[in-house]
């Protein structure tokens, strides 16, 4: 009785974008350091990498691309 339909064809779509106010900002990033495939873990104003602990204020990122 093996059952084996788990997480198949299932996945679980996570929020790609976040919402502040009237501003979109990427809630998924990768860490520039560990690279591709590391997210970094949300936080409200920053994120963190779980692995290396590199932290990136989104602050300053949306100064950076707030170029209109
Ligand atoms: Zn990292």
């Amino acid at each position: 009785m093996a059952d084996k339909k788990e997480a198949k064809g299932k996945v679980a779509v996570y929020k790609f974008y976040k919402v502040q106010g009237d501003k979109v900002t990427r809630a998924k990033r990768d860490c520039p350091r560990c690279g591709k495939g590391t997210f970094m873990a949300e936080h409200k104003d920053r994120l963190t990498c779980g692995k290396c602990g590199f932290t990136e204020f989104t602050h300053k990122e949306q100064a950076k691309k707030a170029k209109k």
